[in-house]
């Protein structure tokens, strides 16, 4: 029985965001289509699995499998630019991911995120669909594939450009707003976006981890017929259920600390798996939630001034003397604030009852996360399309606020204050919930058995069995 079994490969990129979304689809996969399924992971010489990492991939249900492939050397590589350094490390182990797809019987489909397109040619040389899991949003999406037009028609870098970007159904689009990897025209990391977005149109198939609802004008626009874009199925949210990252000590001590404050009194502050700010920024963002006198359960990671992302290859648990916070801080907010280093567990954070409020860094995951639990957001974009997805959520569907920031680029303690307080204690953070009930109920609809993304995987899904049972039909 066992050997029947059809298989999915997943390549999943370095970043364990995606390595999250991604196994929580291959869950999917396996309980409502009984396929198994192969994690492929490339890598990078010297960059480490994180506590957080490890303690997922050791809680997999049987039907998942996972390889990890030999780490790719790229000292010589001088940036540390997430578009540069991912797309290198997949690019490099192609070879690897050729062999280890050769090994793989009943093989329906290889999966890959956007960071994984050199595998379409190995996958289509093996006779295997290849496609694209999107994992953030259908509106980033329609802007990638509006890309090369403004390539050609704006002369200036999109950061002076004067007037936004309109897409169909969407919010305007600043170019100031475009990721880093955008904002110089002659930047390696602007001609890998470019590389990957060429690609896209050799999938057969784009899964996008969003919702109608949600979205409703950017994905009409992604479904509009256009010969050149391969047809795109939402079929989110696809959201973590709960404990299955194992929870270590701090985890639990942070749940315990919860259970004995008041109902949706504590506001979660967390950067996601990657994000790091600066240390004047960290001082004025302490200062700031002192200042504001709620409670709050603060991820800390160490200040980094090089860039946004500094612990997103190498997620390590860090010191808990957290030193580089103002003197005094952690002892006069002692009584009303914990913090964790590194890594919490955020879906039981967002779903329990003393949780009210949620300053994020606007990672599509915690994004979903806080639709699903009803939570209102602060919205604090640091890298990637993250500020997009910030305009998305404040201009667009308004359940987030945002702090002004200042000319030199810091947003300052008041400002950290009054945000804080507006969410957790004044009139628009109620609306804010009242807003994210409405996307929660909605989303769970989406996803319910007769929901819209529950149809779309399964027309994807279905497509993969009868492409199999075509092909052993005419062995
Ligand atoms: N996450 C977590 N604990 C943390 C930080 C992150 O459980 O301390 C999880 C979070 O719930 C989400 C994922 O890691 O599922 C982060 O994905 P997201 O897209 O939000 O941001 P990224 O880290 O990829 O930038």
């Amino acid at each position: 029985m066992e050997q029947k079994q059809l298989n999915v490969a997943i390549i999943s990129s370095p970043g364990i965001g995606h390595l999250i979304s991604f196994v929580e689809l291959a869950k999917i996969l396996i309980s409502r289509f009984n396929f198994t399924i192969t994690l492929i992971l490339p890598s990078r010489v010297n960059d480490q699995p994180s506590e957080a990492q490890s303690s997922l991939l050791s809680s997999l249900p049987n039907a998942i499998s996972y390889v990890y492939l030999p780490p790719i050397d790229l000292s010589h590589v001088e940036t540390d630019d997430l578009d540069v350094v991912i797309s290198l490390v997949v690019v490099h182990s192609v070879p690897f991911i050729r062999d280890a797809l050769s090994a793989l019987p009943r093989l329906v489909a290889v999966v890959t995120d956007l960071f994984g397109t050199p595998v379409y040619d190995v996958a289509r040389e093996l006779g295997v669909p290849p496609y694209l899991y999107f994992f953030t949003n259908a509106m980033y999406l329609l802007f990638l594939f509006h890309l090369p037009k403004l390539h050609e028609t704006v002369s200036c870098e999109f950061r002076d450009m004067v007037d936004p970007v309109i897409l169909p159904g969407c919010v305007p689009i600043h170019g100031k707003d475009f990721e880093d990897g955008l904002q110089d025209r002659k930047s390696e990391a602007y001609s890998w976006i470019f590389y990957h977005l060429k690609r896209y149109g050799l999938v057969e198939g784009i899964l996008i981890n969003t919702f109608l609802d949600l979205e409703p004008g950017a994905i009409r626009g992604l479904q509009t017929e256009d010969p050149n874009r391969p047809p795109v199925y939402p079929i989110g949210p696809i959201v973590r259920s709960g404990m299955d990252m194992g929870c270590k000590v701090g985890g639990l001590e942070c749940l315990r600390w919860l259970d004995q404050q008041p109902s949706r009194s504590v506001l979660f502050v967390s950067f996601g798996s990657g994000g790091t700010l600066s240390y004047d920024q960290l001082s004025e963002l302490a200062i700031g939630l002192e200042k504001s006198g709620v409670r709050f359960l603060w991820v800390v990671k160490g200040p980094n001034e090089e860039s946004s992302f500094g612990s997103y290859y190498n997620g390590h648990d860090q010191d808990e003397s957290f030193g580089f916070l103002p003197n005094g801080f952690v002892n006069r907010t002692k009584d009303r604030g914990l913090l964790i280093s590194s890594w919490a567990p955020q879906i039981e954070v967002l779903s329990h009852k003393s949780t009210g409020g949620f300053l994020t860094h606007c990672g599509w995951n915690s994004i979903l996360e806080s639709v699903i639990h009803v939570m209102p957001l602060i919205a604090w974009p640091l890298y990637a399309e993250q500020n997009m997805n910030a305009t998305i959520l404040e201009e667009g569907l308004e359940v987030a606020l945002r702090p002004e920031i200042n000319k030199h680029g810091i947003v300052e303690a008041d400002r950290v204050a009054k945000v804080v307080k507006e969410l957790m204690l004044g009139a628009n953070g109620r609306r804010i919930r009242n807003l994210m009930k409405e996307l929660s109920d909605c989303a769970k609809r989406a996803i319910s058995e007769t929901g819209d993304s529950t149809k779309s995987l399964n027309d994807v899904a279905s497509e993969w069995m009868l492409a199999k049972a075509k092909e052993c039909s005419n062995i």
